[in-house]
């Protein structure tokens, strides 16, 4: 079996094996359990604690109960000097749980069999994590031609809280990167565009009464029943006439309701009623558009009959959950360098269903490409793995964006 203390020095394997180095690194990234509930500090803090040993200095932005944090490091012995330009190299270091999943080994020990790393994460996504940090040295010595930032994020399988906090970190101290690549798991082909996600919870009140009178109450559930109809015909419209996006599997926005609670007996007219629901946009379609069509409906149509009964009636919508879209165009300088660098000139940029932070760095006005290796296919799966082709290809790639820059003309 493949332990990664028996791989011997990368400079006598065959090109389709990965080093040591990068192996040693997942192996210690994958014992760090950071499911997204949890701290990933002991994992940041190993980061950071590698990059200081290298002379490199890492900023890390903790969230409020400082119980996990972002880590932000520029890859040079002067990072002041180098506030615009340069090329973030981005992952979050969360996970999903195992809760429930019949894994083969502990999904928090690496555990490497037929040429594959098995354990939480390895594809999803401190593969990549971890063979960047095994580069950093690589990226050192490359600092004067290529600017490199490191990005490490938490809560992106959750909230996304974790890289709004860091770019926000970026602007308030002027860093103005020129590109981004997220890892997330593609198998190395460039991946330019995914649906953005917007949850909002919708609260309807209406007024209690005796289910004999019901004249004197407003029924918080019909009425609910009601905007949740409307949002099913606004889904059929969008199905029936929006322009499709032949790139994403479900080449149209969709809507739907997934959650609702109401009521309290059947001979009581409801006061409350609550639902959820979601949307998941194409790039070029507006979710404050959406929103602003149903809570017009709402007013226009619903809030008034309800107010004929009870002046303290009312529908209130809030916004949970919200990632934007992302797109970027196929042939965008970035898009077309990072292809060249990964060697996948060949496969055509492709649309993935699931939101990366990439929208998040997008609207930052920071142009990105999702590119990284190991497949989603595997992610968030028991016994997620890795293969070690896709780290030796995720290694070539570090290997040939520390020989050969970004070049003026591919800078966006
Ligand atoms: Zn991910």
């Amino acid at each position: 079996m493949n332990k990664p203390l028996d791989i011997p020095p990368s400079a006598a394997l065959p090109p389709a094996a990965p080093s040591a180095a990068s192996l040693a690194m997942i192996d210690r990234l994958i014992g760090f359990p950071t499911v997204s509930r949890d701290s990933n500090l002991g994992l940041i803090e190993y980061a950071r604690d590698e990059l200081a040993r290298l002379g490199v200095r890492a900023n890390l932005i903790y969230d409020a109960a400082r119980n996990k944090a972002n880590l932000f490091a520029t890859l040079s012995a002067d990072p002041d000097r180098i506030k615009t330009g340069g090329l973030v190299i981005s992952g979050h270091t969360d996970t999903v749980p195992v809760d429930g999943q019949d894994w083969s080994s502990d999904p928090f020990r690496a555990d490497h069999r037929d040429g594959r790393i098995h354990g939480r994460g390895t594809a999803d996504m401190k593969g990549f994590i971890a063979i960047a940090l095994a580069a950093v040295p690589k990226f050192l010595a490359a600092q004067q031609k290529l600017p490199l930032h490191l990005s490490l994020t938490y809560d992106e399988e959750t909230t996304f809280f974790g890289v709004r906090d860091l770019l926000a970190d970026l602007a308030e101290r002027g860093i103005r990167p020129a590109g981004c690549i997220i890892g997330e798991p593609t198998d190395m082909r460039a991946i330019v565009a995914h649906k953005g996600k917007r949850d909002i919870c919708c609260r309807v009140r209406g007024r209690e009464a005796h289910s004999a009178l019901t004249p004197e109450g407003v029924n918080a559930i019909e009425f609910a029943a009601k905007l949740v109809a409307f949002i099913r015909q606004t889904a059929d419209r969008l199905s029936r006439d929006e322009p499709r996006d032949a790139r994403f599997a479900v080449p149209y926005t969709t809507l739907q309701t997934g959650l609702i609670k109401g009521g309290i007996a059947v001979n009581v007219v409801p006061r409350d009623c609550e639902f959820t629901f979601e949307m998941r946009n194409l790039p070029a379609t507006s979710t404050d558009e959406l929103t602003r069509t149903i809570v017009e409906f709402a007013e226009r149509e619903l809030v008034p009959e309800m107010r004929r009964v009870a002046t303290d009636a009312g529908i209130a919508l809030e916004v949970g959950m919200n990632l934007p879209a992302f797109g970027i165009a196929s042939d965008h300088p970035l898009v077309r360098w990072a292809q060249q660098v990964a060697s996948t000139a060949h496969l055509s940029p492709g649309a993935v269903g699931f939101a990366t932070e990439a929208s998040m760095f997008s609207q930052a006005g920071i142009p990105t490409v999702v590119i990284g290796p190991g497949s989603i296919d595997q992610a968030h799966k028991p016994d997620e793995y890795i293969s070690y082709d896709q780290v030796a290809a995720c290694e070539a790639f570090f290997d040939r964006i520390a020989a050969q820059p970004m070049s003026s003309e591919h800078r966006p």
